[in-house]
């Protein structure tokens, strides 16, 4: 079968012949139906480099993915060939306290996994394919009726990434609050969405690119900004000189992370989620008193419930540009020029 392949780090991703692998006792094997071209897969083609993270290449990019059972492993039940199922990326051991709390990203014994904190497309073979194996059928979470593979793709990531973040700051989000989301992207879109939907925030969403400001109106946001050196007073602004309560940076580099600062009030959080390779100097006086500055990854497999729930009643939904597998390497391209609204999804 074709799949993407992340051979080196500092390298682009290439298509290549692979062996269909074969799902042995406990496995599930996936047809893939669509998955999600992350921003992360560009950080890992071009930033990152041996010993940065806890793994390395070869292998098959596509950590969002959802399908159809395939072909089901010995000892395999519960599911049915043909099955619609979205996968949960994060494979941690399955039996530490972390796993067994569902908090597989931060499984206590990475030595007892083959790619600690990730999974299909982060350190083992993902869903660029035509098929992808699943280690365990706890990974895999039926789709409920109606919601497609390339819709439920990105929700897998774009959408439980930021539904984990704001799931953190439920508490700060009632009535009268304000939020605000830098980076309208992939995730920033449905960032959007899940504060509209799951919060009565206001929300004021920030992007250089109009097309992602106008996704951003689309997706729910009540004010939207470029970017500039006026972003964090026009923010103070229209929050009648307060401040944001919960600002979620999806950019993350030393410009997001300052204006962050600048905008959010005391007693709020400043959450960081892009992997722009940004700091943020942190005094007594900055960011304001008692900010809780947080950075959160990936999501849960009962929060990727939620969020197929949530998407199932049409209160999510990912603005997708479908591509096949031969056009994977066109998508990052697209993605890297910034010339992709939503996402972009590899349906192969
Ligand atoms: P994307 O490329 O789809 O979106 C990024 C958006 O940010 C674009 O719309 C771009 O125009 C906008 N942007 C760029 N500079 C900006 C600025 N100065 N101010 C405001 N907006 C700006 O990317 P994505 O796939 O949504 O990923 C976003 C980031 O989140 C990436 O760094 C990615 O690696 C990271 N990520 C983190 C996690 C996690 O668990 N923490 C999970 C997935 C992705
Ligand atoms: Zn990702
Ligand atoms: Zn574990």
């Amino acid at each position: 079968m074709k799949a993407l392949r992340l051979e080196h780090w500092q390298s682009p991703a290439v298509l290549r012949d692979v062996d269909r692998p074969e799902p042995g006792p406990g496995e599930v094997l996936v047809q893939v139906g669509g998955a999600g071209a992350c921003h992360s897969d560009l950080h890992l083609m071009h930033e990152f480099g041996e010993g940065q993270l806890p793994w390395s290449p070869p292998f098959t990019l596509g950590h969002e993915n959802a399908g159809w059972v395939h072909t089901l492993g010995d000892g395999v039940t519960g599911l049915e060939p043909g099955q619609p199922v979205a996968v949960v990326g994060a494979w941690g051991c399955g039996t530490c306290e972390r796993c067994r709390a569902d908090l597989e990203t931060y499984c206590d014994h990475p030595e007892r996994t083959r790619a600690p904190g990730g999974g299909g497309g982060l350190g083992l073979d993902g869903g660029m394919a035509e098929f992808l194996l699943v280690p365990d059928a706890r990974h895999l979470v039926p789709l409920p009726d109606g919601l497609e593979p390339v819709h439920a793709a990105p929700l897998t990531d774009a959408a439980l990434t930021p539904y984990h973040a704001v799931r953190r700051s439920w508490g700060k989000l009632g009535p009268g609050a304000t939020a605000v989301v830098i980076g309208v992207g992939g995730l920033g879109h449905l960032g959007i969405q899940v504060l509209h939907a799951t919060t009565a925030a206001r929300i004021i969403a920030v992007d250089p690119r109009e097309s992602a400001r106008d996704l951003a109106k689309r997706s729910g946001a009540d004010l939207v900004l470029a970017p500039g050196d006026a972003l964090a007073a026009t923010v103070r602004e229209a929050t009648g000189g307060i401040g944001a309560d919960v600002v979620l940076d999806f950019v993350g580099s030393d410009e997001t992370l300052l204006s962050a600062a600048a905008m959010v009030r005391q007693l709020g959080d400043l959450t960081l989620v892009g992997l722009g390779g940004g700091t943020l100097p942190v005094s007594f006086f900055s960011p304001p008193y008692e900010v809780s500055v947080q950075s959160t990854y990936w999501g849960n497999r009962h929060e990727l419930v939620e969020v197929l729930d949530l998407a199932s009643r049409g209160l999510l939904h990912a603005e997708v540009r479908v591509f096949g597998l031969e056009e994977a390497v066109t998508a990052y391209e697209l993605l890297a020029a910034g010339a992709i609204d939503g996402r972009a999804v590899i349906a192969p």
